[in-house]
């Protein structure tokens, strides 16, 4: 069956441009069709953190992002639970090295201007003014239906990914369920113009007051940005058709905090809610969702563009491997497999920071707790993890336990000597290619792995890890490994095989 090719992505957000390079750097071709005509310089994101800072590293795109300036102690100037600041700082000393990747105080559209170069560099095609406005599929094909600048047309592809984002057409069109819990509150954002002595009067931090919750942070320049919600408005009381005014904002953050601000020249206004809705499935037929097309949530611990980008870098391979005839069966269902109950688990955790930041004297009892519990160690790390998503982890399938404690988890980014030198996971990682490093003295995993020296690439090095090798899928998730002294290459054959197809 002919097609225009491989793959649509509808959505050049921050899922849709990664998940092109992505594709790309697997060898499938994608259109991107995105409907603004240029990039709206506006960020919802101001930063990523924890796993989705690991996964750009190995795709070597972090110096793009201007990052390595910031140091791992950062994170404790806007990591919180609910509002419930998070002494990250002391638990850096006693995590094992690189852990704690740093945090990247990259605004969103930062992020989207390098990941759209890269996608370009690499051979995607992006459509800009270009909006999908329908499709249909059938058994070997998807069509989009689209209108550009210079009127309607169909792009027939073999798969079509929806990163349209929270109003999802292609999650409605593919007739995929969004449920979820509804929205609560109502939250009113400004990005305005303070002067020096009014910013000096704005309350630091989250503040949550008797009449609602309130917080400001300096975007620089000048500019800061402001939230607020209001207790006594439920989101049936405020018109979302309405456009947000400075006015509004105004007399909300009077309300609330208890401080006049004269904000200025706002750069955006916008309302967003507490709903918190996923996508009953990520997959359906030949058409998938990514990114806050599949799920949507309060951006309360900084989740949404993390996530986004880890989802993509999830089915990305996986989708190449689709197009490019080499997937074992099954393996694109794994996408969806992996990622749900990776969001689902996201969710849960936004939710319970929502109830955090909720009204009531039994929260503030519950906060109290929280707080006392967060003055432990273990129980700060287990929250920071979680909140960084340094704790995914991937169940590898139901037909054999992890007999590794690296498996389904993140593949640390191991130095390595080599022949040819010193270098590290990270940088081997940067072609999206399944690696498989054999660390034997007698390079028996590579003599394992001849027959699928074409999918995978194989790297003979010294490691001072107690590992004999390594087997990382291009997502950087350990499908196989093996402690020192493990003969047993059938079941890294299994592995291969199991993720990467027969050998050849
Ligand atoms: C106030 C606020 C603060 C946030 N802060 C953070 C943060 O600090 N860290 C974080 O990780 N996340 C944060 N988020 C969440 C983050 O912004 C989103 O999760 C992220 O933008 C999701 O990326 P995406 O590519 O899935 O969707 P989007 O960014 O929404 O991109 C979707 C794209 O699809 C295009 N599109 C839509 N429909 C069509 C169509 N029919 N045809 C063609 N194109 C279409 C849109 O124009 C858009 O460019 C925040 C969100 C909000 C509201």
């Amino acid at each position: 069956m002919s097609v225009d090719v491989d793959v649509v992505i509808a959505g050049g957000g921050p899922a849709g441009l990664m998940l092109a390079s992505e594709l790309r750097l697997g060898g499938a071709g994608t259109v991107v069709l995105e409907r603004l005509p240029t990039p709206t310089g506006l960020s919802k994101a101001l930063g990523l953190l924890g796993r989705a800072v690991q996964t750009l590293d190995y795709r070597g795109l972090l110096e793009r992002l201007g990052a390595g300036l910031v140091p791992v102690g950062a994170y404790s100037r806007f990591a919180h639970l609910g509002g419930i600041p998070l002494d990250v700082s002391r638990l850096v000393e006693s995590a094992p090295p690189g852990h704690f990747p740093p945090p990247v105080p990259a605004r969103q559209a930062q992020v989207e201007q390098v990941l759209e170069e890269r996608a370009r560099e690499l051979g995607a095609e992006i459509r800009r003014a270009h909006e999908l406005v329908g499709l249909s599929q059938d058994k070997e094909t998807v069509t989009a239906e689209v209108a550009g600048p210079d009127g309607s047309y169909r792009l027939r592809a073999r798969y079509l990914v929806g990163c349209d984002g929270a109003r999802s057409l292609v999650r409605k069109q593919a007739g995929i369920g969004f449920p979820g819990t509804a929205p609560t509150q109502v939250l009113r954002l400004g990005d305005v113009t303070l002067s020096g002595p009014e910013r000096d009067r704005v309350p630091v931090g989250i503040l949550r007051t008797a009449t609602g919750l309130f917080s400001a942070g300096p975007l620089g320049e000048g500019v800061v940005r402001v939230v607020v919600s209001e207790w006594s408005q439920p989101p049936e009381h405020v018109d979302r058709d309405v456009p947000p005014t400075i006015e509004e904002l105004r007399a909300a953050v009077r309300r609330v905090a208890d401080v006049d601000l004269a904000m200025r020249q706002p750069r955006w206004l916008s309302r967003f809610t507490d709903a918190a809705r996923q996508a009953d499935r990520y997959r359906a037929g030949r058409v998938l969702l990514a990114g806050d097309a599949a799920h949507i949530q309060l951006p309360a611990g900084r989740p949404g563009m993390s996530t986004a980008l880890q989802d993509v870098v999830n089915l990305g391979w996986k989708l190449a491997a689709q197009v490019q005839g080499w997937a074992p069966p099954g393996l694109l269902d794994t996408y969806h497999a992996e990622r749900h109950p990776a969001g689902e688990r996201m969710l849960s955790f936004v939710r319970a920071q929502g109830v955090l930041l909720s009204p009531g004297e039994h929260v503030t009892a519950l906060r109290e707790l929280v707080g006392e519990l967060l003055t432990h160690d273990q129980a700060l790390r287990y929250v920071v993890d979680r909140l960084l998503g340094l704790d995914i982890r991937y169940d590898l399938g139901a037909d054999r336990a992890p007999a590794h404690p690296l498996e389904g988890g993140w593949a640390p980014d191991l130095p390595l000597h080599a022949d040819g030198g010193d270098t590290r996971l990270a940088t081997l990682m940067h072609g999206a290619r399944p690696v498989l490093l054999d660390l034997t003295a007698d390079g028996r995993l590579r003599a394992a792995a001849a027959g699928w020296t074409d999918r995978v690439q194989t790297a003979v090095a010294r490691s001072d890890e107690p590992l004999d090798g390594i087997l990382v899928r291009p997502d950087g998730y350990v499908a196989w490994a093996a402690a020192p002294g493990d003969h047993n290459t059938g079941r890294l054959r299994h592995a291969l095989q199991k993720w990467f197809g027969v050998a050849r």
